[in-house]
């Protein structure tokens, strides 16, 4: 344990574009930094978000370390995103925290990234037992806590909602991320122009949408605001119809958002607009929370080892695959 008695926790990000690091003081997030890989054209490519964490990766664990005044060998555990997430992305954040493990013998925890976007909101807005509408880059998934584990209530079929966006974004000549450049587009109009509303039972599917954009962009008959506007209305409308059912179906009274796109102001104002009718609350942390961060990870491993689940004090591996209701929650 730390001098100060208090269990500090250094936490790791690295899944995808965002390499971020965050010391968690008992509940309390102590520092919660990051560097985000960005294009000016074209969208992610996994091997270069990897190399660009690597090239901040240690100058981002120095400022860490001299901003919030701590040592490392303060640090009673690390945590870290372990999946689903890039391989390459996700082997980063993972050495790092070998090399620590090793060096400085800090034992560790594993945590899934999905289920830390859902763990935060709970931390930070006093959610007691949300619905999750977790609307990110490469995951779009409404989950909630029913029987024992976190299980996806509906999800996208094809793309995440946050790839969706960039992908039109890029398609226009936009870099990444392409979500604020439509948003800013969508801001600029009120002209709904029809689009495919594609919910399949829980469900939902973006690519037909993606497809009809292209084409009515092509025409050049459309106003790219017209687009980008159409689109939010067309697809978070979609997001927040599996939300409501999820909610309905498990008798949740509490919306929580998660993910990048979760920032989208249009996005937060269905949400609560959806809520007020139903009676139901919203919870939507800063977005400094709603993006991939570190601070999620070491706010969830706080939450895992106080409700006793096992540390590691050996080999730190990755699950780029895993599922959020593969996750055993003996924490809860
Ligand atoms: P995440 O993977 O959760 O960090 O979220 C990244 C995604 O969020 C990217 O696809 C971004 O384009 C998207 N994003 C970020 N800000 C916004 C915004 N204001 N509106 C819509 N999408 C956004
Ligand atoms: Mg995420």
């Amino acid at each position: 344990m730390s001098k100060s008695n208090k269990m500090k926790i250094l936490a790791i990000e690295s899944t995808a574009h965002t390499f971020g690091i965050a010391i968690i003081e008992d509940k309390k997030v102590l520092i919660n930094l990051k560097r985000a890989y960005t294009t000016e054209s074209g969208g992610i490519i996994p091997i270069n978000a990897a190399n660009y964490h690597m090239a901040h990766k240690d100058d981002l664990l120095e400022e860490v370390l001299n901003e919030s005044n701590t040592k490392i060998e303060d640090i009673d555990l690390l945590a870290y995103s372990a999946g689903p997430g890039l391989s390459p992305c996700l082997r980063v954040g993972r050495d790092l925290v070998k090399e620590l493990n090793e060096k400085h013998k800090i034992p560790f925890i594993e945590v899934n990234h999905c289920v830390a976007h859902l763990e935060i909101t709970k931390v930070l807005t006093g959610a007691k037992d949300p619905v999750l509408l977790y609307a990110s880059g490469a995951n779009t998934q409404v989950i909630a806590f029913e029987g024992g584990k976190y299980r996806i209530f509906g999800e996208t079929l094809d793309q995440g909602i946050g790839n969706f966006l960039d992908s039109f974004a890029r398609y226009l000549g936009l870099g990444f991320p392409g979500g604020p450049k439509i948003s800013d587009l969508a801001d600029k109009s009120k002209n709904y122009i029809e689009l495919p509303y594609s919910v399949k039972g829980m469900d939902i599917s973006l690519t037909g949408m993606l497809t009809k954009l292209k084409q009515l962009n092509d025409s050049k008959k459309y106003k790219v605001e017209d687009l980008a506007y159409s689109l939010q209305e067309t697809a978070f409308a979609m997001l927040l119809e599996v939300s409501e059912r999820a909610m309905a179906h498990c008798d949740k009274k509490e919306l929580a958002l998660g993910g990048g796109v979760a920032c989208n102001t249009r996005l937060k104002e269905m949400s609560k607009i959806m809520c007020k009718e139903r009676g139901a609350k919203c919870f939507i942390p800063e977005n400094q929370f709603l993006v991939d961060n570190a601070a999620m990870i070491g706010l969830t491993a706080n939450l895992m080892h106080a409700g006793g689940h096992k540390i590691n004090k050996s080999n730190p591996e990755i699950y780029p695959y895993q599922r959020t209701d593969q996750v055993i929650v003996d924490w809860e």
